[in-house]
């Protein structure tokens, strides 16, 4: 048969399809009959969900990743980006890291690119914004807030002080209450470092256009949650909007005005801008448009799935499924088997799963579930979340490494020193050379 597949994207969607296909055709790949590409700028799979953990210090950035060179030896990563699917040519535009675009031709695609964070057209947004999609974002979040404490510890002015020590947090679904929560948690544990810094001098500021906060555990805990929050003194603005932060300078409106150095949007995901460069139809909501079966409308030999794509919900029908890596990781592996399907000239099946609920991390021995209609609260409930999450992360060899630094972290204190320095490894050798005299 001798086929090329190209999954765009190596992250939940991308790894899980190629690691069963991997698996399924491992004859056909021994043989030359079957090829698989994966194309990703990055050369590892990210595990979002443990993002708020490594942003809080409880994990190694390197330990919530998984390497796809190792974890698929059987098949070829690219690094770089896809800028155009052409499908009517069956073929791509591969932008490598470096160097010039080239063209990679393939039978069948699998549109795994993910999303990006959906920005709005707010004054300032851009110039101070950070989002909280990857692991460089969640890292240099990290070293911020604990550099802001030590600004705040080192000045004598007190609007400086006030300014570096005021976190705004944008949007409070999962990755926005989950990062806030672990932030706070990490910088009010790090205080007691400091002489003049109490948990008290920190701002936290939640704000949440609509009228609840975590929607994906339900109203009842979702509420549960917004009580912890405003428990633990974070302001939770319901029912508010950022209006502008230009300068640093936000302005909500509710009428709330105040300065911050920091400013996490995390208000919602859009497709990878590639879909937008593709001949493939796109949804009333910019995702590929996709059938039951994860094959792309009106194709047979292009698949797509997860966040890029709007796959009808068949348990809710007129529904789609909500982005989320419990529909990702269950898609891929029905993705790569109608792939198999599509090579044999078998009847494809469609993809069924009904939404089972969600864990939520809100600080160390925090959290809350709402999972098959069992609802739980506090230390069960952030048990569950690691648990739950740990049995989730990709090879024994994450698993057991994440299992060591989580042990690290019941012996010894969290380490709360900011090295935001590794963001500018070279200022250092400027200055040297900037000092050497002709
Ligand atoms: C902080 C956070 C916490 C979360 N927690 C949970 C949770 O607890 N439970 C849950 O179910 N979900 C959670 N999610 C959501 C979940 O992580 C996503 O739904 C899931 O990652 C989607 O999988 P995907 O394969 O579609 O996209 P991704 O996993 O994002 O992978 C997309 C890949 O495509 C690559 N890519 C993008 N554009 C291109 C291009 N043009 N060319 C080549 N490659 C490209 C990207 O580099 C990336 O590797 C969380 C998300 C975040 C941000």
């Amino acid at each position: 048969m001798n086929k090329h597949i190209l999954i765009v994207g190596g992250g939940y969607v991308g790894l899980y399809t190629a690691l069963r296909l991997q698996r399924k055709l491992h004859r056909e790949l021994r043989g030359g009959e079957a090829r698989i590409t994966i194309i990703d700028p990055q050369s590892y799979m990210t595990y979002q969900p443990f993002l708020p953990e490594a942003a809080a210090g409880n994990l190694s950035p390197r330990h919530m990743v998984a390497p796809l060179r190792r974890i698929l030896p059987k098949v070829r990563i690219l690094n770089g980006t896809v800028t155009k699917v052409d499908h009517a040519e069956r073929v791509v535009t591969f932008q490598p890291a470096e160097g010039e675009p080239r063209q990679v031709a393939y039978d069948v695609i699998v549109m795994a690119a993910g999303s990006i964070s959906r920005t709005l057209p707010i004054p300032g947004l851009t110039d101070i914004g950070i989002g909280f999609k990857t692991v460089g974002e969640a890292i240099a979040l990290r070293n911020r807030v604990l550099h802001l404490l030590d600004v705040a510890e080192s000045t004598v002015d007190p609007e400086v002080r006030r300014r570096a020590l005021t976190f705004v947090v944008v949007g409070a679904g999962f990755a926005g209450v989950e990062a806030l929560a672990e932030l706070e948690d990490m910088a009010k544990d790090s205080t007691r470092y400091y002489r003049n810094i109490t948990p008290a001098d920190l701002r936290w500021v939640l704000v949440e256009a609509t009228n609840r906060v975590l929607p994906e555990v339900g109203p009842e805990m979702g509420k549960w949650t917004l009580e912890q929050l405003r428990e633990r003194g974070i302001e939770v603005k319901l029912d508010t909007r950022l209006e502008s932060c230009e300068g640093g300078h936000v302005v909500l409106s509710d009428g709330t005005e105040f300065d911050a150095e920091t400013l996490v949007w995390t208000a919602g995901v859009k497709p990878s801008p590639v879909v937008n460069d593709s001949d493939l139809p796109l949804d009333e909501r910019g995702r590929i448009k996709t059938t039951a079966a994860l094959t792309v409308a009106g194709t047979r030999d292009a698949f797509a799935a997860g966040d890029a794509a709007g796959v009808p919900d068949v348990t809710n029908p007129g529904q789609y499924c909500a982005p989320n890596a419990q529909h990702a990781v269950r898609q891929a592996k029905v993705l790569a088997d109608n792939i198999i399907r599509h090579l044999r000239g078998e009847q494809l099946v469609d993809y069924r799963h009904k939404y089972v609920g969600s864990v939520a991390g809100l600080g160390l021995h925090q959290g809350v579930a709402n999972v098959y209609g069992v609802k739980l609260r506090g230390f069960p409930a952030w048990f569950m979340h690691r648990t739950y999450h740990l049995s989730r992360v990709p090879t024994l060899n994450r698993k057991v490494r994440v299992v060591v630094d989580w042990t690290l972290a019941l012996f010894f204190k969290r380490e709360t020193i900011s090295l935001g320095e590794m963001e500018h490894p070279r200022d250092g050798f400027r200055a040297a050379v900037a000092t050497t005299r002709r």
